[in-house]
């Protein structure tokens, strides 16, 4: 079986310029197509998540996986972690066509690589999938046992949780959240924790969800107020969290949005980068999606140290990304640009001087015990 797998398995190099590597992994045996995608490895081997969608063309999924690992390579750069940006895509339905000998056969295929790309779980993707991919390639992270970090959604939820402290701060003189509307748009392994850790702290949600069943746990839990997708946007809050998906802030969207701040998860939430200048004419602090957003990449980062996964360590780093975004707003005040412009110039100027440049390789700790 592995062997017929192997000899169906094709990697095509599809050159894009700007990018380090793009490369078209398809297995016909399987119904495999993927896109692996290097982008920058000034700081290290390039790590990123891998995203099964089911896209409705090839050159959506690329154009996906471009802008996604060019993300990676930002949000590592910002945050020192040590890692060149990537990311891969798996064209399939998680729901209906996710097979076991597809995420092998996506494996070998990473394994080809020898470790220029190290990739991690993903919308669509779980812990438990990576555990396949593990399979046939040593070049994985956040699986789920003992020595690893697992499921980076909490952690990315607190880094999140620390980011709308951070534009409360700078927007009303107080991080707390205590009695300030918070709108949350999406509500799956992210924002379902943000809620949580925003309602024990007194803040009041409005939230929604394209699945109605997880909107409604929510506001039983909660006392949330449940906004329909297309409102979720125009309702009045203190704090619109984009949760789900990206591109939400688009100059259509702009004029209807009615909160002061923009702080959520989501990747690429911004349509375009002008559209961050539109927001700062609008007076709506956005705190940009690839700072707010790093609290998975540095739980992961955790695990590839010498000594292994630390939780608290990550918990504590996660923690000061309220301190890099107020940095970022001061950048972005005294230059007189846009928040997110000021992001990407902070983490330019981390990528040409190669500060938090990995110096040494990362350490994997593969090894799954009895006790797990
Ligand atoms: P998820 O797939 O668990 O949850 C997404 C949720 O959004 C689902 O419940 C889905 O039903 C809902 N949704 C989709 N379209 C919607 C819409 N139009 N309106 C309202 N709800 C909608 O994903 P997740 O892991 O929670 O990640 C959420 C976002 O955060 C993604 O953009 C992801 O790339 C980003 N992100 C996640 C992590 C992480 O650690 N999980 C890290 C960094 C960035």
């Amino acid at each position: 079986m592995t062997l017929v797998l192997e000899q169906a398995l094709e990697l095509e190099e599809i050159l894009v310029p700007g990018y380090e590597k793009v490369i078209k992994v398809t297995n016909k045996e399987i119904g495999l197509k993927a896109i692996i995608c290097i982008h920058d490895t000034t700081m290290g081997p390039a790590l990123g998540g891998i995203r099964i969608y089911p896209y409705a063309s090839f050159e959506i999924a690329f154009n996906d996986v471009l802008r996604l690992s060019k993300g990676m390579t930002y949000k590592s750069a910002i945050t020192e972690s040590g890692w060149g940006g990537g990311k891969s895509v798996i064209i399939a339905d998680p729901q209906k066509n996710k097979t076991k000998e597809m995420l092998y056969s996506f494996g070998q295929a990473v394994d080809r690589l020898q470790g220029e790309y190290i990739c991690a779980e993903d919308v669509g993707c779980t812990p438990e999938d990576v555990l396949e991919i593990k399979k046939a390639t040593s070049y994985v992270v956040g699986l789920p046992h003992k020595k690893s970090s697992g499921n980076p959604s909490p952690f990315t939820a607190w880094g999140t949780y620390r980011g709308i402290q951070s534009v409360l701060k700078k927007t009303t003189g107080s991080e707390s959240p205590e009695n300030r509307t918070i709108a949350i748009q999406g509500l799956g392994s992210v924002g379902c924790e943000l809620a949580k850790l925003l309602f024990w702290n007194g803040a009041r949600l409005i939230v929604s969800d394209i699945n109605p069943v997880k909107s409604q746990a929510i506001a039983e839990f909660t006392g949330a107020k449940i906004a329909s997708p297309r409102d979720i946007l125009s309702e009045k809050c203190d704090v619109f969290a984009p949760c789900a998906i990206g591109s939400v802030i688009n100059e259509q969207m702009i004029p209807h949005l009615n909160c002061t701040a923009i702080a959520g998860c989501a990747n690429n939430q911004l349509f375009k980068d002008s559209d961050a200048d539109e927001l700062m004419a609008a007076g709506i602090l956005y705190a940009p999606d690839f700072v707010i957003n790093a609290g998975g990449l540095i739980n992961v980062t955790q695990e590839l140290g010498v000594d292994g996964y630390d939780p608290i360590a990550a918990r504590d780093k996660i923690h000061q990304l309220y301190d890099q975004l107020m940095v970022i707003y001061e950048i972005a005040e005294q230059n007189r640009f846009s928040t997110h412009r000021a992001a990407l110039a902070l983490a330019n100027y981390r990528l040409k001087y190669r500060i938090g440049k990995r110096t040494a390789p990362p350490c994997f700790h593969h090894v799954i015990t009895s006790d797990g």
